[in-house]
């Protein structure tokens, strides 16, 4: 049997046929029934065109002529986000030092639904269900029965967020023209913010040279590269029924077949939790046109990751796919290399992204989630070096970070000691670099690629 989109028995709900891992359950499941018919007759967040202009970009970033900056929260709350400027900022130092265009894809509008390692835990001595994201349950430890309501409710917080986006990004992000006003106070040690100051400088002369010659034309801020810039949506493609239920058939103008997008978001990617072959969540992701992502850690075997991307891509498209590599400072040497190989050896090509978050989180001394800035910048190091050595690449870089000043990794150029993680420790999740943290390893990214 073949469906509409060519590929054999697949459905948006096929899914539901296979195991699945990090399922929610639900008691109340005609509630849950009524959500998902109501989500799937309210209008898509994202267009296909949209899309389909990712999947092309990422086919330059995979073939080396643009690089990927992905970043934003672990978990999203439903309030407002401050991600916007740092991303944007992030990229600028990157285009310049790198000299390569950036696509900037946001972990945002979207991303709230969270993998846990326990389903429960313990809170003043009693066992309570994990928090799953604030499209599941909420933080508050009085309320974690999983309700189908937060759906719609995550479903307009995405929609708000996007449109806020939309909003400032086509009004034009002044901050972009001006990196002298960024603040340097927050460099501590005097050699690095000398360093900081003379590439700071160089941005801004170069920035002006632009607008001298016209390159970056007021007249027509419109049509300036620096004031429209694309910024695409992503998150975690965790709840399978509000993917399902967000996921639309299309025409494709050339060909008059019809294929099926998930309009929630831009790109979706597969967690390390999930992404058994037989899996519900590899049936599900097999389906769309989306460009997707795969988490790819220790447990990863070369010849499963082999199968794993002859299953979501069988026509081995060029970027389709982008592996998310996050093995931890450590581990990377030992699996990288054999993973690079594998791929050789198998004809794809994808986006190879550095995640240098997620296999490098300790626990503080008072006991809470931390990342070292040190090992986030050993693996990324690492992993540019094992590229290199291997007649490879890496194309793009995938982090946690936030817009905020919050003290949740230690170190940069700020300095940030395990005793100061107390101060503004806010996350719901998982550590996040700061602002000041997050141009720092755009810095150094850049000093990495720079020509
Ligand atoms: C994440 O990106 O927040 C996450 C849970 O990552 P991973 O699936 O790689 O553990
Ligand atoms: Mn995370």
């Amino acid at each position: 049997m073949t469906s509409e989109n060519g590929i054999s028995d697949w459905s948006p709900s096929s899914w539901q046929k296979k195991p699945i891992k990090q399922d929610v359950i639900y008691e109340d499941q005609e509630h849950l029934k009524q959500v998902l018919t109501k989500l799937s007759s309210l209008p898509p967040l994202v267009s296909p065109t949209e899309i389909k202009k990712l999947r092309h970009q990422l086919s330059l970033v995979a073939t080396r002529k643009a690089f990927l900056l992905q970043g934003g929260d672990c978990a999203e709350l439903f309030e407002y986000c401050s991600k916007l400027k740092v991303l944007l900022q992030m990229s600028l130092v990157l285009t310049w030092g790198a000299r390569i265009p950036v696509v900037r894809i946001a972990r945002m509008a979207g991303q709230y639904a969270k993998p846990r390692s326990k389903p429960t835990e313990i809170y003043e001595g009693k066992e309570i269900p994990s928090f799953r994201g604030d499209n599941v349950n909420g933080f508050d430890p009085s309320d974690r029965k999983p309700d189908p309501e937060r759906l719609v409710g995550a479903y307009f917080h995405s929609a708000a967020t996007l449109n806020y986006v939309r909003s400032i990004l086509s009004s034009g992000f002044a901050d972009l023209h001006r990196p002298s006003e960024w603040s340097l106070h927050h460099v501590r040690s005097s050699g690095i913010r000398q360093e900081y100051q003379k590439i700071v400088d160089r941005l801004t002369d170069a920035l002006d040279f632009m607008k001298t010659i016209g390159a970056d034309s007021p007249v027509s801020p419109s049509s300036s590269i620096l004031n429209t810039v694309d910024l695409f949506m992503s998150h975690e493609g965790l709840l399978l029924e509000y993917e399902q239920s967000l996921t639309h058939p299309f025409k494709d103008s050339e060909s008059g077949q019809e294929k099926w997008y998930n309009l929630s978001a831009h790109f979706l990617w597969i967690g390390d939790r999930t992404r058994q072959i037989d899996g519900a969540h590899v049936e599900y992701f097999r389906g769309i046109e989306n460009p997707i992502g795969i988490k790819v850690g220790p447990s990863m075997k070369p010849q499963e990751l082999r199968e794993l991307l002859d299953v979501v891509n069988p026509n081995k498209e060029v970027g389709k796919v982008t592996l998310i590599t996050r093995y931890g400072a450590t581990e990377v040497d030992k699996h990288l290399p054999s993973h690079i190989q594998i791929l050789k050896d198998s004809g794809h090509v994808v986006v190879w992204a550095c995640d240098p978050m997620h296999g490098n989180t300790k626990q503080s001394l008072s006991g809470v989630k931390t990342r070292h800035f040190d090992s986030i910048i050993e693996e990324l190091s690492k992993t540019i070096k094992i590229h290199k050595a291997n007649d490879s690449h890496m194309n793009g870089v995938h982090f946690e970070l936030t817009g905020d000043r919050v003290t949740e990794c230690i170190g940069g150029s700020m300095q940030l000691l395990d005793s100061d993680l107390p101060s503004n420790y806010k996350t719901y999740c998982d550590p996040r670099l700061n602002y000041e943290q997050s141009l720092d390893m755009a810095f150094l990214i850049a000093k990495y690629y720079e020509k």
